[in-house]
């Protein structure tokens, strides 16, 4: 707290003066409400109407900062500032904003939220309600089954995912969302740093993989990345949801195929530990790219 009377300067004032400010004074509520709490004389008031009137204008001088009124013990009117609710959350959009880790996505993908689709549009859209619904679930510790969204190129997966995420850091979860074909690229050039990487990934209370099914595949990315994270998200109980161009039953033939053939029975069980922790969504709509 801080005290601002000492910043009020004190000059006499003219009686027409008086009249008008005191006027003013009746615009704020605060201040009447302070008069009568206080039982303020007219003379009180007067003496304090540079106070009042500082006071008035505080909210277009410091916008990180709330006035509060006080009386003294010899009945003098003063300012105390408190961080403003704007400030609050301006302090809050930042510390969440270091909860989301982005993985090879631009930075403006940390501003997605909901409200970046028309209301009505919103709630015409299944995928856009289940993912509020998912958001909603998961902060009040009610969902462990994540998303897939599957649609056409540019109809807004990754912008939902990231509003997702968003949405999820504010109350106070870390989030890991990922572009997977980049994660996948690096991993293979870095294999000695590939156990560190995937940690994070695995220990993130929601990871969003974006894309899934555009990476290209080896056994190394399959059967040595993507599965164990799998399968450690699916033993902790930890949240994923996806998004891709390709259905589930088109990530089949996606997992089958490497260089070494075509292996099934793999492919099979990795979409299945998709399946059981993702329930698959339809987005349509036009391309907004
Ligand atoms: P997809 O992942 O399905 O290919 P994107 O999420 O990348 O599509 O969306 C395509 C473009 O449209 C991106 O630039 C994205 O930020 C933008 N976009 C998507 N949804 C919205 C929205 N609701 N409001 C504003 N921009 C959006
Ligand atoms: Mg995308």
């Amino acid at each position: 707290m801080q005290m601002l009377s000492s910043l009020v300067t004190k000059v006499p004032l003219e009686e027409e003066v008086v009249e008008a400010s005191l006027n003013q004074l009746k615009q704020s509520k605060d201040i009447t409400n302070f008069i009568k709490q206080h039982k303020l004389s007219k003379d009180e008031v007067i003496a304090a109407l540079p106070t009042f009137l500082y006071f008035m204008e505080y909210a277009t001088i410091n916008k990180m900062m709330e006035p509060r009124l006080r009386l003294t013990q010899n009945r003098i009117v003063e300012i105390d500032t408190v961080e403003s609710e704007y400030a609050r959350s301006f302090r809050n959009q930042k510390q969440a904003s270091h909860r989301l880790s982005l993985y090879y996505l631009p930075e403006v993908m940390k501003t997605a939220t909901f409200n970046d689709w028309d209301p009505e549009e919103m709630r015409a859209s299944v995928p856009l309600m289940k993912a509020m619904q998912f958001q909603k679930d998961f902060c009040n510790g009610k969902a462990s089954k994540g998303l897939y969204i599957t649609g056409s190129f540019g109809v807004g997966k990754t912008h939902l995912l990231a509003a997702i995420a968003n949405g999820v850091t504010r109350s106070g979860f870390t989030v890991a969302l990922c572009f997977w074909p980049e994660v996948i690229s690096y991993l293979k050039t870095h294999f000695d740093e590939a156990y560190d990487y995937m940690q994070k990934l695995k220990d993130v209370d929601l990871l969003l993989i974006d894309d899934i099914g555009s990476e290209s595949i080896t056994n190394f990315t399959r059967d040595d990345i993507f599965l164990p994270l799998m399968q450690h998200r699916m033993n902790f109980q930890k949240a994923t949801c996806f998004s891709s161009n390709l259905t589930q039953e088109q990530l089949l033939t996606h997992f089958s195929l490497t260089a070494n053939g075509e292996d099934k029975i793999r492919a099979k069980r990795i979409v299945e530990r998709i399946g059981s922790q993702a329930e698959e969504v339809l987005m349509k709509g036009r391309n907004r790219r």
